[in-house]
């Protein structure tokens, strides 16, 4: 049996947490928006005063490259803390629905009140924004907050195990680390929502906890998303760029990373060498992607590492772009496959790492439609065209969580939009104000007051036959 790390949360501290949340939530003071209003300035002070710890830690667990980090964590969590702070009274305003003319004298409403004590639990990948971007909604919304960190990023989980208590309410705010058993201990008690991100195997197993509780859930989960290159009305170059981009952040252990491109096969080579361009500008040099100055990330765990290898002993594809690896550092260069078949190994699953399998088509869109209308829902299509038609096409014709037209990854910075998946890549969503309403129950209220009487009269019986058939 393996030791338990000295870091994870004592386990009979767990349900001793939970009940101070819970006790915390019912005394109401989560509730006031001043209280939500300072916490959130508090999480984005908290970024801001210990970002090189945050950079430090995310390197330390992933090799992440502080250019990435600002983009893609800090950035993003503290201009989100920020605006929820701002929006905060309009988001919470009790809304006032317009009713019909008899109605009028009624006091018709819809409240939004805070859910309770609620859980999330997040994947090592993205640690600090798939942890706090759906907090900042809790918060906002007047929740109490347990999160489960995730225990492969074990630099992130610590450090801020250690932060949230010195920032953040304490009795409001509750940080839990540890593995599965912890992650099984917590989905043991009752909360009144749970926000999961992570594997679809594991999201069905949260799935079917929260039903004992019939606890409300948003499962955030991945799969293979899909890219096609209309090739002929796009330009390669651009495309090419922009994939491999979204492919290389975070070794491709993105749940929006591009997963397999599908490209008319008398244009796969043309994509290939805008593909080995826009390699070349990214990794000068001759030992590309894997020279130490380029800090490309690694990869968790010798575990994770091994799968890629194995992925690619299996896979009948013919390496065209990268390829290296270097097992003292699990590191695997952005590897693009050329020829991959529908049958091949590297399309049973997603992939979530480097590897970038092309798979050529005869008939362009009509081929592309039907291998993705074949497949589970992906969390994220994208498509790269200068055509209106086929924008519709796969508008229509297609389903997923997102929908990008001439990039990858951009999903996730733009706020205005819910950022979920649909079928086997989830359900539910978050970003911006679909934060706060994920967390908020919104509460129908009338109030029927005694003066509407005289118009009420035709409800009590004894009914009367001519008002029965109106
Ligand atoms: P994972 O499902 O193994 O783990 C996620 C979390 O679940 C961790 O905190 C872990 O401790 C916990 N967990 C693991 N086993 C558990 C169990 N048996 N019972 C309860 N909890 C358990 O996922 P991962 O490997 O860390 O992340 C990779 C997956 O997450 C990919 O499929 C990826 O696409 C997906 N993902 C989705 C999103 C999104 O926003 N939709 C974002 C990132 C990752």
């Amino acid at each position: 049996m393996p030791e338990t790390p000295a870091w994870y949360t004592p386990f009979d501290e767990i349900s001793r947490v939970h009940d101070t949340l819970v006790s915390t939530f019912d005394s109401g003071r989560t509730l006031p928006l001043a209280f939500r209003r300072q916490q959130l300035l508090q999480l984005a002070r908290l970024f801001q005063q210990n970002i090189q710890e945050i950079r430090d830690a995310l390197s330390a667990d992933l090799g992440r490259n502080p250019v990435e980090v600002a983009i893609g964590d800090t950035a993003p969590v503290i201009a989100s803390a920020i605006r929820a702070a701002d929006s905060l009274e309009a988001w919470a305003a009790p809304e006032k629905p317009t009713v019909e003319a008899w109605r009028a004298g009624w006091d018709t409403t819809v409240y939004p009140v805070p859910k309770g004590a609620v859980l999330i639990i997040s994947p090592w990948n993205y640690p600090v924004p798939l942890t706090f971007l759906p907090f900042i909604g809790a918060v906002a919304a007047g929740c109490t907050v347990a999160i489960k960190l995730p225990e492969h990023s074990p630099a992130v989980s610590q450090l801020f195990a250690s932060l949230i208590p010195r920032y953040l309410d304490p009795e409001a705010f509750a940080v839990i680390n540890g593995g599965v058993e912890h992650a099984t201990r917590v989905l043991d008690l009752k909360w009144a929502h749970i926000l999961f991100t992570g594997s679809g195997r594991v999201g069905r197993l949260v799935a079917a906890a929260a039903a004992k509780h019939l606890t409300p859930t948003t499962l955030e989960l991945g799969g293979k998303s899909p890219v096609f290159i209309d090739a002929g009305n796009t330009d390669l170059k651009i495309a090419a760029k922009r994939i491999l981009w979204g492919k290389q952040l975070n070794c491709g252990q993105t749940c929006v990373a591009p997963d397999y491109v599908l490209i008319r096969r008398e244009y796969q080579e043309d994509f290939i060498t805008a593909l080995k361009e826009a390699y070349l500008e990214m990794w000068p040099g001759k030992d590309g992607a894997l020279s130490e100055d380029t800090n490309l990330g690694f990869l968790p765990t010798t575990t994770h590492f091994a799968r890629v290898l194995d992925l690619l002993d299996r896979t009948h594809g013919r390496v065209v772009v990268g390829g290296q690896h270097l097992k003292s550092e699990r590191r695997v260069e952005p590897t693009v496959l050329a020829d991959v078949a529908l049958d091949d190994g590297l399309m049973d699953e997603e992939l979530f790492c480097p590897l970038l399998p092309i798979v050529p088509v005869e008939n362009g869109l009509e081929d592309a439609i039907k291998i993705i209308r074949e497949r589970p829902i992906p969390l994220a299509l994208y498509v790269f065209t200068d055509s209106e038609d086929t924008k519709t096409q796969f508008l229509t014709r297609t389903q997923s969580g997102s929908f990008v037209l001439n990039d990858t990854f951009t999903q996730l910075v733009v706020h205005e939009i819910p950022f979920g998946g649909q079928g086997d890549s989830g359900y539910g969503a978050y970003q911006g104000k679909r934060s706060f309403d994920t967390f908020t129950h919104f509460r129908g209220f009338i109030n029927v007051p005694p003066a509407a009487e005289p118009f009420m009269g035709g409800r009590y019986p004894p009914y009367s036959e001519t008002e029965r058939d109106d």
